[in-house]
């Protein structure tokens, strides 16, 4: 990839944004950016891709999308861990990650959904409304899931916009909610394969699942590397490269991200690192945090302290897991999809005990000095399981903090006052 000033007006339009709005946006994503990422010291020398990517957030990128349609792909926008990409991807789709991080358009989402929802299903509808999302814009489908009660309300008002289908996700993990869910996996194949006009195959389905796993395993690579002491990555730069990978090219990406593993690798054994040996080490859980949020990363390591590991959708809940490349026929390989997605620990499951285990096992291997409880304001899920994770926690004899915030700007005063003091308490 080459950086060149190419003007996406035209492409813009042609997706019908709304130019002067879209216009504001992507003015106050440099700043962001250049303030949270561009500020740091030593970073990893590959980080210099996911640099090119941000200032091709709503460039390169959507031009390869378009270019994928017009050969007769498709794009799908999805909203969640539970959507299984390898599926998409099979049948010739690129699956695009739509959880926006950023206000916009709220007062016209407020007229439709209560002001006391969480920031992401806020979000997502505002960007929509406003016009103002080219991945959104791109998409042939967009699938949803019966997740929390906030999103799953918040699609019926979505799909009078766009094209939407919902996938019935169970809330418990017993054998008869297995059975459906392996039912729920054949409704969507059906459902992929129909716009899609293309067939799942051995062949097709073997290969997707191969790619994935590549793309996963490269993550899980690069953060393992965040255990030594010193840390060669910011938990910015590890968070950063995770959103990145609900949306890019998959193969590129794996190799991009290998590439700053070999780096990170290289480091670890050369004991070079991006905070002091002596920084606090910060495990995050908890809700999603979708580009631009890089908020609570930001303040944690601003503070001197370092995020080692994040127990979130954008973090370890997204490449821990790979899919058993075994199967034989289609429908094993899409009964260990099944499976594999299904395992995952997200709080709208009750009970919920994988991820009290996932957040003490991540503690543990990342050697966290504390646990900073992430919640996005007036999401349920994660709220009320705080207390349990918390329980957990302190079973464990680890220091918890418990933030509740969302995507303003309005609380950072106050969060960086008590993200100082628990690394004081820690210290
Ligand atoms: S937190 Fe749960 S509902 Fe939200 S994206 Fe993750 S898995 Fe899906
Ligand atoms: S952050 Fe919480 S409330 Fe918001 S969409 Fe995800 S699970 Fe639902």
């Amino acid at each position: 990839m080459s950086s060149e000033t190419v003007d996406y007006r035209p492409l813009w339009e042609k997706l019908g944004l709304d130019l002067a709005a879209h216009d504001l946006l992507l003015a106050a994503i440099p700043t962001l950016y250049a303030d949270a990422y561009l500020s740091q010291e030593n970073r990893p020398a590959g980080m210099a891709y996911f640099d090119f990517v941000m200032s091709e957030i709503h460039g390169l990128r959507i031009k390869e999308l378009l270019d994928h349609k017009a050969a007769g792909g498709t794009v799908i926008g999805t909203f969640c861990l539970y959507v299984p990409e390898e599926i998409i991807r099979a049948l010739g789709g690129i699956a695009v990650g739509l959880c926006a991080g950023a206000e916009w358009a709220y007062d016209e989402v407020e007229r439709l959904l209560p002001a006391n929802t969480c920031a992401l299903i806020k979000s997502f509808l505002g960007f929509k409304i406003g016009k103002v999302c080219p991945y959104v814009e791109s998409a042939d489908l967009v699938i949803g899931e019966t997740t929390c009660d906030g999103k799953k309300k918040a699609y019926e008002l979505l799909g009078e916009l766009a094209p939407v289908y919902v996938m019935e996700l169970p809330q418990m993990k017993r054998e008869a909610d297995r059975a459906f869910w392996r039912l729920e996996i054949d409704r969507l194949v059906e459902k992929l394969q129909m716009v899609t006009g293309r067939e799942l195959t051995e062949a097709n389905l073997r290969r997707a699942i191969v790619e994935v796993n590549a793309k996963r395993r490269a993550l899980q690579r690069l953060n393992a590397c965040r255990k030594a002491t010193p840390v060669p990555i910011s938990g910015k730069d590890a968070l950063l490269a995770t959103q990145v990978a609900f949306y890019d090219d998959v193969p590129r990406f794996t190799e991009m991200v290998n590439r700053i593993a070999d780096e990170l690798e290289d480091r670890v054994q050369s004991g070079h690192g991006v905070a002091s040996p002596d920084a606090l080490r910060v495990l995050v859980t908890g809700s999603p945090m979708s580009i631009p949020n890089w908020k609570l990363h930001d303040i944690i390591e601003k503070a001197g302290a370092v995020v080692v590991a994040e127990e979130l959708c954008t973090g370890s809940r997204y490449y821990d897991q790979l899919v058993p490349e075994g199967g034989e026929t289609v429908e094993a390989m899409l009964d260990h999809i099944a499976a594999r997605y299904l395992d995952l620990n997200c709080a709208c499951f009750t009970p919920n005990p994988g991820r009290l285990e996932d957040v003490l096992r991540l503690a543990r291997e990342y050697d966290a000095d504390g646990i900073i409880h992430y919640a996005l304001q007036f999401c349920a899920p994660y709220q009320i399981e705080a207390t349990t994770v918390q329980r957990a926690a302190q079973e464990a004899g680890i220091p918890l903090l418990r933030v509740d915030t969302d995507y303003s700007r309005g609380d950072v005063g106050q969060l960086q006052t008590r993200v100082e003091a628990f690394l004081e308490m820690l210290a």
